[in-house]
């Protein structure tokens, strides 16, 4: 194969990537023998297929400092489970970004956005203080986050350079390799979570989604109940899908939420109770129940979001519906922890151990006979980049005729919009952000119920 060094690029630190785009996804594909390391980083150019091997120059200071501070936010991040490089969903439209209210061209609506991600700091902080788990100094550490942050949110109000530097420098910690599509909600996402990493928070929600994974779990069976006195097939999706809608307020991410949390607590049932009447301000359920009435769908894999009633409330009982209906069910969640989205392994060691204790004869036959099973999505953030998932959930989606996004991060503010092929697709999310309620014509703890039959 030819050597191509024209294709290379080096960033002043050394290291050595590029991106294929051999695929319509433009999934990255680097294989690398190490980050920053001084000689051999192997990977596939766009055109040629042709594999370049180049040498680095030495380290300079600046960029050893960066490289510790990165192996410090890579020693505070849990062990991953998944394993190898990030593959794309295979069913993605061409079109695929995974962006619904971006570009920010215009520095009105940069400086809202950013907002939205500044109002939410307080309660990390806050959360980040409490985190004790984490080491010595976590009010310092919360502190230095607030203000590390507040200095990132700032870079990204001032435009494309200052912002990629403060989503992609040395804060991120994670998807350094990934193509730079200006600012958004997915890279203002990247740049917190790296943040609190690298002020040492790897998990700073764990307490609060074990106890409220805890908490939801005994009102399961109640919830259960509720929706199996529905008879009528349409009503029962109708009553699950407000489940979901009322299970995701539970969002410790939306500064709404958060207070909300703070001061009331959540309460399951009189949230559904009080849930926004249909129309809701993306609402396609008629079609929704129309398919479900004609279609059973062979295998669906469902991106779930928030731990406690969200997980729990919300979604087990609109997954163990699907299983009713003689559909195979695969949970994605989390790889890694990002604020209180519940994790593949927080699935498997918390809430599905419990579902087999609870004796739902649905639940339980489903997770014996691996008709619901758990997968790592690979993400790290609260929103999700379909073009980037973990190899498993991959070959999982290869058979799936049915898509599941769910909660606002995941549903809305990334893939509202987005096209995939083959796969009917759901998202289902409510309405956390004033700003996002008023691009959708909605309100603030609105609804959104998307659906688009395969084709
Ligand atoms: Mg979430």
């Amino acid at each position: 194969m030819a050597r191509d060094r024209r294709r290379v690029r080096a960033d002043r630190g050394g290291s050595v990537y590029l991106f294929c785009m051999r695929r319509r996804c433009e999934r990255v594909h680097v294989r690398t023998f190490g980050h920053h390391a001084s000689r051999g980083t192997v990977y596939h150019t766009r055109d040629t297929r042709s594999v370049a091997t180049v040498a680095t120059g030495a380290r300079r200071p600046r960029a050893r400092a960066r490289a510790r501070r990165r192996a410090r936010a890579r020693a505070a991040m849990p062990a991953r489970e998944s394993s190898g490089a990030p593959v794309a969903f295979p069913w993605l439209d061409a079109t695929y970004a995974p962006v619904t209210f971006a570009p920010w061209t215009t520095d009105a609506r940069r400086r809202a956005w950013v907002g939205v991600f500044r109002a939410s700091a307080a309660s990390f902080e806050r959360r980040a203080a409490l985190d004790e788990a984490s080491g010595d100094g976590a009010t310092a550490r919360a502190r230095a986050f607030a203000r590390a942050f507040e200095a990132a949110c700032a870079r990204c109000e001032a435009g494309d350079e200052d912002a990629r530097e403060a989503c992609r420098g040395e804060a991120s910690g994670g998807a350094w390799w990934a193509p730079w599509e200006g600012v958004n909600c997915l890279e203002m996402c990247r740049a917190r979570d790296g943040i609190l990493r690298r002020c040492g928070f790897a998990d700073c929600f764990r307490g609060v989604k074990a106890a409220e994974n805890a908490t939801a779990l005994r009102a399961l069976a109640g919830a259960l109940a509720a929706t199996d006195g529905i008879e009528d097939d349409g009503e029962r999706l109708l009553a699950l899908v407000r489940g979901v809608f009322a299970g995701n307020i539970f969002d410790l991410g939306a500064a709404s939420s958060a207070d909300l949390y703070d001061t009331d607590g959540v309460d399951f049932a009189s949230t559904v109770n009080g849930l926004k009447p249909r129309p809701w301000c993306v609402d396609d359920f008629d079609a929704l129940r129309a398919r479900f009435a004609t279609k059973t769908h062979a295998k669906a894999i469902v991106f779930v979001d928030n731990a406690g009633a969200d997980v729990c409330l919300g979604m087990i009982p609109f997954i163990r519906e699907l299983l009713r209906r003689g559909t195979e069910v695969v949970v994605a969640a989390n790889e890694t922890p990002s604020i209180n989205d519940v994790t593949a392994l927080e699935m498997r060691e918390q809430i599905i151990p419990a579902l087999l204790e609870m004796g739902d004869s649905v639940l339980r036959d489903a997770i014996v006979g691996k008709r619901m099973r758990v997968v790592s999505s690979g993400s790290d953030m609260p929103v999700i980049d379909l073009r980037y998932l973990s190899a498993e959930a991959c070959a999982e989606a290869e058979t799936c005729d049915l898509l599941v996004l769910e909660g606002m991060g995941r549903g809305i503010e990334t893939n509202l919009w987005a096209k995939f092929v083959k796969v009917d697709a759901l998202k289902l999310g409510m309405v956390k952000h004033l700003e996002v309620a008023e691009l959708l014509d909605g309100e603030l703890y609105d609804c959104v119920c998307k659906f688009d039959v395969g084709r």
